[in-house]
């Protein structure tokens, strides 16, 4: 539960908005996990494990520009990792189920879906990855994700890819050939795709990563609760199931550090 002191060993500029820190401490974490972040004097916040031991930031707020302006050598706090990630079925484990699978990243969202085809890939999975973003140079992992299976891109203004969100870049699959769906980003993203596989009846096959405000980490602040259910994003997530997530208030609000609710 205390912070491990990691040091910065190298930055990479991923986008313009997106930097990967990679540290000297290396975490068996499995996809999808996260780590609280302590970013000294200023905040702890959850960013999920891209690689072993590394976080890929976008700058948003004052706790993440604080982490883009770190150099190497420079150190955080880490805590962790914490959370479910996200269950991968392998060939040959015997159901018959889960071997296409169908990743949909947005933006940042990207960063606990890399691991997550990577692994799928190396355990023999067929994975086909989505990933859309604003402008083109705002893609984030595109050449990592080529080399896990298919690629389509998707941007808002056209300049790679589909024109448009990444719901559009859907329509040219048969959605109901996948055995299950991975899903990061934005959370009205998230909240299109997931009306999508429902209205084809998937919404069970799908897992989504949600980026929710929380304070501890560990189920204990409550600031990540989800409406009706009561579960927390930090320790019963912060992947949870579609058909769960279908009749929450996933993509209707959220809550702020008050507690106080934030329509979307
Ligand atoms: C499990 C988990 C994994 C995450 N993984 C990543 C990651 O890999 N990379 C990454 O860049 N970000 C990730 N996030 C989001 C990240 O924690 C927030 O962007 C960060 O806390 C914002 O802090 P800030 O001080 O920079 O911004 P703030 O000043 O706190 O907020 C700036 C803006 O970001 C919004 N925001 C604040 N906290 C969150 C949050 N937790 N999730 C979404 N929006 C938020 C605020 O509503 C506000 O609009 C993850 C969040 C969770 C819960």
């Amino acid at each position: 539960m205390r912070p491990v002191n990691a040091v910065i060993t190298q930055i990479i500029r991923e986008t313009p908005s997106i930097i990967t820190l990679r540290t000297d401490i290396e975490l068996d974490a499995a996809p999808g996990q996260f780590v609280m972040v302590w970013v000294r004097g200023l905040d702890e916040i959850p960013m999920a494990l891209s690689y072993p031991g590394s976080i890929t930031v976008q700058r948003v707020g004052e706790a993440t520009e604080a982490l883009s302006r770190l150099d190497v050598g420079d150190s955080v706090g880490i805590r962790g990792p914490f959370g479910n990630g996200f269950e991968v079925k392998g060939e040959g484990d015997g159901d018959g189920k889960g071997n296409k699978i169908m990743i949909i990243a947005g933006g940042v969202g990207g960063a606990p879906l890399l691991p997550l085809a990577q692994q799928a890939r190396s355990s023999g999975l067929d994975v086909t990855t989505l990933i859309g973003a604003r402008t083109a140079d705002e893609l984030l992992f595109e050449e990592h994700f080529s080399k896990c299976g298919a690629l389509s891109i998707a941007t808002d203004d056209g300049s790679k890819g589909h024109h448009g969100f990444i719901t559009g870049a859907m329509d040219q699959f048969n959605l109901a050939g996948f055995d299950q769906f991975y899903i990061c980003g934005p959370e009205l993203m998230m909240k299109s795709v997931l009306d999508i596989l429902q209205a084809a009846g998937l919404e069970a096959m799908a897992q989504l990563s949600l980026h929710r405000y929380f304070k501890c980490g560990i189920g204990v602040c409550g600031a990540c609760t989800i409406d009706p259910s009561g579960l927390r994003v930090c320790r019963d997530g912060p992947v949870l199931s579609g058909d769960l997530l279908i009749k929450s208030e996933l993509g209707k609000y959220h809550r702020d550090a008050t507690g106080k609710k934030i329509m979307f």
